[in-house]
């Protein structure tokens, strides 16, 4: 069979088995998306993501993932399902790609049919590497160049017919095929995303991760910041705004993978009350096996639901923030719940927050102090003294 015929057959079968954007390109190094890499990590924009700089040489080079390789095929998956429902009281947000079960469990065992179609086809056995999200790869670098999305202004890569509401994945192989034409339209540019952005977090084509709500949310595992805690609103696991917003998404369709429907994970939103009341990380790890909501642990999750109970004021959920900021044995949780009792009454919970000055942990320590300084006094009541 001809390199051409190959090509085509491959990509119709890897369609065939679900994918919904197919194409291909060269191993050669991504110099321009390698420039941008350079700029977004050395301005500061990466954020805790160590794992950027920790592979920035390798990223826009395919061949230091697998020298054998001769052709990746970029792939996209939609996991779209639609708009949020109203959403209920005392409940947060969670992103879209985060309703249904984990990207990470899900994709790899297609990617794996793909290669043994691909085998079948080319009628040889198939040197392969798959990869979805966890490659140190610049992989909208990959999908521009295959042709299956352009550079969308919110740093994201937009599919024609599916929008940003997409996964990628990758599949390097040892196979020769005929490299697909690179995706140069741009982004139609209406700047929605960039003005829309809770926390200002974008400019055009980068993302300063330190601002962003996704970040913050899913990936810090530490404490949040007192003056970006506002903005996150009822987002208690990523952030759709940049994306809703984003003209490119309007009548988008719907994914067919029934993995990613909210039936099949954690849904479109959680209890806050739920989330205060996970006693430890066993908890959370049944309660969320094989969904990404997994990846920021009990504190993170439990740190968020303090964040948006606050911004929403969800007065039910006091009780259970108290009891977090007088005794949970993580400090990241004490020093939220500290945090969300003052934005509900710095008055009310001064002797909670007076208390907090005390604990063993520098980090709880120094937000009542700041609480308190905000209100105006730094010194513990006379009250708070004698509980001590
Ligand atoms: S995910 Fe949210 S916070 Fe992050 S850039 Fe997009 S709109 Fe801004």
């Amino acid at each position: 069979m001809d390199i051409k015929s190959l090509t085509s057959e491959i990509k119709s079968s890897a369609l065939a088995l679900g994918f919904h954007a197919a194409g291909i390109t060269s191993v050669e190094p991504f110099k321009m998306d390698e420039k941008r890499l350079e700029v977004w990590i050395d301005g500061g924009s990466v954020a805790g993501l160590q794992y950027m700089r920790d592979s920035r040489e390798m990223r826009a080079k395919p061949l230091q993932l697998m020298p054998e390789a001769r052709s990746i095929l970029s792939l996209a998956v939609s996991y779209y399902n639609g708009e949020f429902d109203p959403l209920p009281q005392g409940h947060g947000r969670i992103a879209r790609y985060a309703w249904g079960r984990d990207y990470h469990e899900v994709i790899p065992p297609r990617l794996d049919q793909v290669v043994k179609e691909a085998e079948r086809i080319a009628g040889r056995g198939i040197q392969a590497r798959c990869f979805t999200d966890a490659v140190p790869l610049l992989e909208r670098a990959a999908g521009k160049r295959a042709g299956i999305g352009r550079a969308g202004l919110n740093t994201l890569l937009i599919n024609d017919r599916f929008g940003s509401w997409i996964f990628l994945a990758e599949i390097l192989w040892d196979l020769e095929l005929t490299p697909d034409p690179r995706e140069t339209r741009a982004c139609l540019s209406a700047n929605d995303c960039i003005r829309k952005c809770p926390t200002n977090a974008l400019v055009a084509y980068r993302v300063d991760a330190g601002k962003c709500i996704s970040y913050h949310t899913i990936e810090n595992h530490g404490v949040i910041e007192r003056s970006l805690r506002k903005r996150f609103g009822d987002w208690l696991y990523g952030c759709d705004v940049c994306q809703e917003v984003c003209p490119h998404n309007n009548r988008i369709e719907r994914t067919d993978w029934t993995e990613f429907q909210p039936a099949s994970g954690a849904g479109q939103s959680l209890s806050l009350l739920e989330v205060l009341d996970i006693p430890d990380e066993d908890h959370f790890q049944s309660r969320f096996a094989g969904t990404p909501l997994l990846r920021t642990g009990r504190r993170g999750l439990v740190r968020n639901a303090c964040i948006v109970a606050a911004n929403i004021r969800f007065e039910a959920a006091v009780p259970g923030i108290s009891s977090l900021a007088e005794g949970d044995p993580d400090p990241v949780v004490r020093t939220h719940a500290v945090g969300a009792l003052a934005e509900f009454s710095t008055q009310a919970h001064r002797a909670t927050i007076e208390k907090a000055l005390k604990d063993p942990a520098d980090e709880v320590q120094a937000e009542a102090a700041a609480i308190l300084a905000e209100a105006g006094s730094s010194g513990p009541t006379p009250t708070s003294t004698a509980r001590d």
